[in-house]
């Protein structure tokens, strides 16, 4: 299969190679995000983009209406971060043109949301023997602010609110390092998909299977193993990456001939630092997506 070059692959210094028009890697508070999904949308168009992805850790609800929100002429594509487990390491994925009435897709959604509940449960009862009195109800209404529906995806995020609120943690990044990090004492593994069940619904509806950040978690062999399990894309441009690092993964996926993708992972105000549109790709990306999710449909 021959595929045009990436456009990053022209990018100067690991930085993008063109002015951002797109901003694949964006939450609202679906999951951990605190931003409805058309506040998101409308935060995009003034930041001047053409285009977004909404995705939310491990579920489409906001899907429909960031694209009611979206201007004519403005792309939105329908994603979702999925939690990945590989190697007994965690993964997140970044699914872009999924669809969100697949019946498959939606069952594997619901049991990840569910597993989320139970993990902060788990999480909730380990933080009362710690004695930190927050409850579950507190975590849900947290993960529930703001959104019309119930049903958000319950994230660490949403409990370390309510671990500040009860001044067990001076801030988000705090409460991490004391309780939620992985090895950390209120730590509890969450229920994620194997990859190659990730890739293989993916794929089945016709989207394309992207690994998110993966300088956070992956060194450079084993990023190029979990490539060979059918990812189309890898991002390359993330606020978290370094120059050093966007480079190497340019690198990395122009060899493999994946694509390379980028977003801000924009959470809102009080989960982490980035801004919209601090990182991103050309809209000629969201093409290169297309195309390879059409090679791979099964
Ligand atoms: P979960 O999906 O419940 O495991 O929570 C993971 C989410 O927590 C990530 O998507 C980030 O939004 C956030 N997160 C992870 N590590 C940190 C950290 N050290 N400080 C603040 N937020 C974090
Ligand atoms: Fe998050
Ligand atoms: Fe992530
Ligand atoms: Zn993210």
């Amino acid at each position: 299969m021959s595929l045009p070059p990436s456009p990053g692959a022209r990018a100067p210094g690991g930085g993008p190679a063109m002015p951002i028009e797109a901003d694949l890697h964006l939450h609202s508070y679906h999951s951990d995000g605190v931003h409805a999904p058309s506040e998101v949308v409308a935060m995009a168009v003034r930041a001047g983009l053409k285009g977004m992805a909404l995705t939310d850790h491990d579920t489409v609800d906001g899907l429909a209406e960031a694209r009611e929100a979206a201007p004519a002429g403005f792309e939105v594509i329908p994603a979702s971060e999925l939690s990945s487990v590989w190697r007994g390491r965690e993964i997140h994925l970044l699914a872009y043109d999924v669809d969100p009435r697949n019946p498959r897709f939606l069952g594997l959604l619901g049991s990840l949301k569910e597993g989320r509940r139970l993990r902060a449960e788990r999480m909730v009862a380990r933080l009362n023997r710690l004695g930190v009195p927050v409850s579950m109800q507190e975590v849900i209404d947290i993960a529930q602010a703001g959104a019309a529906a119930p049903g958000a995806s319950i994230g660490r995020p949403h409990i370390a609110d309510a671990i500040i609120r009860h001044g067990a943690a001076a801030d988000i990044d705090d409460a991490f390092v004391r309780y939620l990090r992985r090895g950390q004492p209120a730590w509890v593994p969450k229920i994620s998909l194997p990859v190659g069940d990730a890739v293989r619904v993916v794929h089945e509806m016709g989207g394309a299977i992207v690994v998110a950040h993966p300088a956070l978690n992956l060194s450079e062999p084993e990023l190029e193993s979990l490539a060979t399990m059918g990812l189309d894309g890898i991002e390359v441009w993330h606020p978290k990456h370094q120059d050093d690092q966007r480079r190497r993964l340019l690198e990395i996926a122009g060899r493999l001939g994946l694509v390379a993708t980028g977003g801000s992972d924009f959470h809102g105000a009080g989960r982490n630092r980035h801004l919209l549109a601090s990182a991103g790709v050309s809209l000629e990306t969201i093409d290169l997506l297309r195309q390879r999710a059409r090679a791979a449909r099964v």
